[in-house]
């Protein structure tokens, strides 16, 4: 069984300089703007604002450390969560674009303690042609992938499972990469979970 015992804002930075010291096994989070990115991160923390906290809307885009304490079947596992900023503004300008993809790439490519990155899709909607490149590079770049189908309460029952599978084929990932949300209706916070703690080991090659 998984609980969360503590979750709490770390900090904020946009260069490597800023970031936290790599003492934590780290979790990224990325989808684009609206996705419900925020409201995965508040239900996997069981928190209802940890997020909005720090991410006063009209301010530079950075990214934010979270620190979430686990209790899995008895031992404590101390994963760090980190949201980055949403992609696929369409009014944003390119040179902001630009900053956007800087800032990420460098972040999820030099991030020695980084395991795994939750690429978060809108389950009602699929995958959109940005979703579909982020993906793409998420695959060749980061060590692991967990795709998240959010807003899944959007769908009928009858017709989750299908496009779960259908995501996996579109994705070209296996079916088990790919898991059901709805942070509206606290579906899939244990299954997420259960993905990623056994990816969370410190030791080289764990
Ligand atoms: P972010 O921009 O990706 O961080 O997205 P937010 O978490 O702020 O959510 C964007 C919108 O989607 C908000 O109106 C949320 O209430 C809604 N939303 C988020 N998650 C879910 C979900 O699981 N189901 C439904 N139906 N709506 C959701």
């Amino acid at each position: 069984m998984i609980r969360v015992l503590d979750a709490r804002f770390l900090k904020t930075a946009v260069e490597p300089d800023g970031y936290p010291q790599p003492d934590r096994p780290e979790i990224a989070f990325v989808g684009r703007s609206n996705v419900g990115k925020s409201s995965m991160i508040n239900a996997l923390a069981g928190r209802n604002k940890l997020v909005r906290v720090s991410n006063t809307p009209g301010r530079t885009r950075t990214l934010n450390f979270f620190d979430v304490d686990l209790d899995v079947d008895g031992s404590r596992v101390l994963p760090r969560l980190v949201d980055l900023p949403g992609y696929g503004f369409a009014k944003a300008p390119k040179t902001e674009k630009k900053e956007w993809e800087r800032m990420i790439s460098r972040y999820l490519e030099s991030r020695s303690v980084l395991k795994v990155v939750v690429a978060i899709v809108d389950a009602e909607v699929g995958p959109t042609p940005e979703d579909l490149s982020t993906l793409g590079y998420l695959v060749d770049s980061v060590p692991r992938v967990l795709l998240v189908a959010t807003k899944i309460d959007r769908l009928p029952k009858a017709k989750r499972k299908p496009r779960i599978q259908e995501l996996a084929r579109i994705t070209r990932l296996p079916e088990a990469a790919v898991v059901p949300f709805s942070a509206t209706l606290k579906l899939g916070v244990d299954e997420v979970w259960e993905s990623l703690t056994p990816q969370l080991s410190m030791n080289p090659g764990g």
